[in-house]
């Protein structure tokens, strides 16, 4: 492939997209204009409209050589799921038409009840339903026409990913629109949140992926030993790509392209064999969707081309793992980036609102946003060198940081340019952009007209972390709303909450390096939370705090954040049993026969030819075949004991002792993986994984 059919991303871009200028092209003017209303507002479809979107959709699918149609949605365990369902509808003389409804198109009703719903549908004691997102445009894949939707019982509590970023999408415009009002704006209708998100992931040989079991199953390596080579030469990141990367990325290129999909940025990433993908920003509902359909992409393409994308957080010990930066602001429909620091001292009474705010939220629902990239994978990441610690703190800068200097030791603030600032009432300094400034360790940093979340893990879906970092930051807008709305001077008001937020939250802002053990000191020292693993996260979804903003923002209501407390946790330790049970069966079927058979062979060397190196490896690996047969015993055994009082108690154990276990089962296997021949280890090793792309 490479550059003999080259085609020209102008041509194919949105070729599967049913776009605007599709429905434009297709639909009566008075149906778009619905339309459109519908996409902004929120709203749900008017029925009215839906036959003729519907008829219109089914005959540019059709085009497209569809033959089904699928209410394509994000429940609360995998990645996506879909249920097929062809045009067909029969004639009643042998024959067949197409057919596709309104109805068809704004509710789904999949067979739901193997999907987790942490008891909800039990007590409603019913199916649940998909329900259309007009917010992301429908797309022609595989001969199936995708319609994004939301998923719920059918008491209307969500079961999903989707929903909660809705509704979420929504309370932050609110509540925004609300602050742009009081300070003046009186053009903007509606706020989105916008989101770029920067994938990283690894390649790897597709038949060495298919000689792991552990990879086949559960996404990451359970063992291996230090390979000689790591990444300690720093000769990978922003390397040249080799050619069989550059086809699979080519490829990958086009179809989302083709899907609308804006893929922008590629390269190699860290460590050997890793890369990253980002895409231009979208409105958050059409960038998670969008980020969802790049990791189905890179795996199905990848098997394509011989190889296998890992998404995984941590595919592999020892070197860096993968994960997600989150780039998030928000705009108006008219075209202003409300994170815009802005080159007018008016506008920027604006900025220093929503950034103010933002602090706060950051500050105060630090534990919130900690649980929404909670993972059993992103575990292994968080605080390890490689990605930020648990600890959230945000980086803003030298230019702001001089701000907030100034405001909280009631100073003058002094500019680069040497200008004084009164930082009274009606002036606020003017702040450039600082492209310059960059902190790589920092979890929640201002990167000049965003802010950059970088604590997800790679494999997750964003829909998570983008609808906590809405809600949290709609509810401090709400708060600055009620309070200067009412203000005789809203943006002299404004103006006092700045400094207020920002004295009493500038304990979260922390520009040094997050990866030094200094800070893990410092931070407890101001009273940020660290919070350490999966399960303790999870455990803020009990702060009545937390479970206030959630209701206050109407995102998540009581039932519904206890459904997802149930199967955050059940997700949580059913990842890490099939974990331990792999490790299990690896080592009991593959890892410790083929110790024995080497045992038997040195063995048979060291009596037959009297050798004093074979009987020396012999004693060696006995000694290591018995820790290893130990380790398994002792894992064996906490396995079969795992059960608590309640799942938080099962899932802790799973967190305390299986976790442990399968990292002395780990080590001792890493131990005996450098003395066994190449051509006995019944499994490709790190070396074999990492450099033999
Ligand atoms: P860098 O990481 O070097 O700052 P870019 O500035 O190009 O790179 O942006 C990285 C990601 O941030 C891209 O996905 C980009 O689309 C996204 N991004 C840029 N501006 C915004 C914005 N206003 N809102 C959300 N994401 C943005
Ligand atoms: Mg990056």
């Amino acid at each position: 492939m490479a550059n003999g059919c080259f085609v020209s991303p102008e041509e194919i871009f949105g070729e599967y997209v049913f776009s605007e200028s599709v429905m434009k092209s297709r639909l009566s003017k008075a149906t778009v204009k619905i339309l459109k209303q519908t996409i902004e507002s929120g709203d749900p479809l008017d029925s009215s409209i839906a036959d003729e979107v519907a008829s219109a959709m089914k005959a540019w699918a059709l085009e497209r050589g569809a033959t089904h149609f699928t209410h394509w949605f994000q429940p609360m365990t995998g990645i996506t799921a879909e249920k097929h369902d062809a045009f067909i509808s029969p004639c009643g003389d042998g024959r067949v038409i197409l057919e596709f409804s309104g109805k068809e198109l704004i509710k789904g009703e999949p067979d739901a009840s193997s999907f987790p719903s942490g008891g909800l549908r039990e007590t409603a004691a019913a199916r649940g339903y998909t329900a259309w997102d007009c917010t992301s445009p429908a797309f022609v894949k595989e001969g199936t026409l995708y319609i994004p939707t939301a998923f719920f019982s059918y008491m209307g509590e969500i079961l999903d990913k989707k929903a909660p970023l809705l509704r979420s999408v929504e309370a932050l415009s609110t509540q925004a629109l609300r602050v742009l009002r009081a300070l003046g704006n009186t053009t903007s209708r509606q706020v989105t949140a916008t989101v770029g998100p920067e994938q990283e992931y690894f390649l790897i040989n597709r038949e060495l992926y298919n000689e792991r079991l552990d990879l086949l199953l559960t996404g990451r390596t359970l063992f291996g030993a230090k390979p000689p080579k790591g990444q300690e030469l720093e000769d990978q990141y922003f390397a040249r790509l080799r050619s069989k990367i550059v086809d699979f990325m080519h490829e990958l290129d086009s179809e989302l392209w083709k899907l609308g999909i804006t893929a922008k940025t590629k390269h190699n990433e860290v460590a050997p064999a890793q890369h990253e993908l980002a895409i231009i920003f979208d409105p958050a509902s059409m960038a998670a969707d969008h980020n969802l359909l790049v990791m189905e992409m890179m795996r199905k393409i990848a098997k394509k081309h011989g190889l296998a994308a890992l998404l995984h957080e941590k595919p592999f010990a020892g070197v860096n793992g993968s994960g997600k930066h989150i780039n998030w602001s928000m705009a108006t429909n008219d075209g202003i980036n409300l994170l815009d620091p802005g080159i007018k001292p008016n506008e920027n009474a604006v900025f220093m609102t929503f950034f103010a705010a933002i602090l706060k939220a950051v500050d105060e629902y630090a534990g919130l946003l900690r649980l929404s990239i909670a993972s059993a994978g992103n575990d292994h990441r968080l605080g390890a060198n490689e990605a930020p610690p648990a600890i959230v703190s945000v980086f803003v800068g030298e230019e702001l940081q001089r701000v907030i200097d100034a405001i909280t030791s009631g100073k003058d603030y002094i500019d680069s340019g040497r200008v004084k600032t009164n930082l009274g009432v009606s002036s606020l300094p003017v702040i450039t952009e600082d492209a310059t400034d960059r902190n790589r360790t920092s979890p929640f940093a201002f990167t000049g007209n965003k802010f950059e979340f970088r604590m997800c893990g790679s494999s997750q879906n964003i829909a998570e972390p983008c609808f906590v970092i809405n809600t949290v930051v709609a509810k401090v807008l709400s708060d600055v709303a009620d309070s200067i709305e009412k203000a005789q001077d809203p943006k002299a008001a404004a103006i006092k909450l700045v400094k207020e937020y920002i004295t009493a939250h500038s304990r979260v802002v922390f520009n040094g390096n997050n990866y030094a053990e200094e800070w893990v000191t410092e931070a407890a020292r101001r009273g940020l939370p660290n919070i350490g693993n999966t399960v303790l996260a999870i455990r803020e979804l009990k702060v009545e705090k937390n479970i206030a903003v959630f209701k206050a923002m109407g995102v998540l209501n009581e039932k519904e954040i206890e459904s997802r407390y149930e199967i955050l946790l059940e997700n949580y330790l059913k990842t890490i049993n099939v974990e331990a049970l792999t490790l299990i069966d690896i080592t009991d079927r593959q890892l410790l026969p083929s110790v024995l058979e080497y045992a038997y062979t040195l063995s048979e060397i060291a009596e037959k030819a009297g050798s004093k190196t074979a009987k020396a490896r012999l004693v060696k690996l006995n000694a290591l075949a018995d820790s290893i047969d130990s380790a398994l015993s002792q894992l064996k055994a906490a396995v079969e004991k795992a059960h608590g009082a309640d799942t938080y108690q099962t899932a802790l154990y799973f967190r305390e002792k299986i976790v442990s276990g399968m990292e002395t089962l780990r080590e001792a296997i890493d131990e005996v993986e450098p003395i066994m021949p190449a051509d006995v280890w019944p499994v490709p090793v790190y070396a074999d994984l990492l450099f033999r792309v």
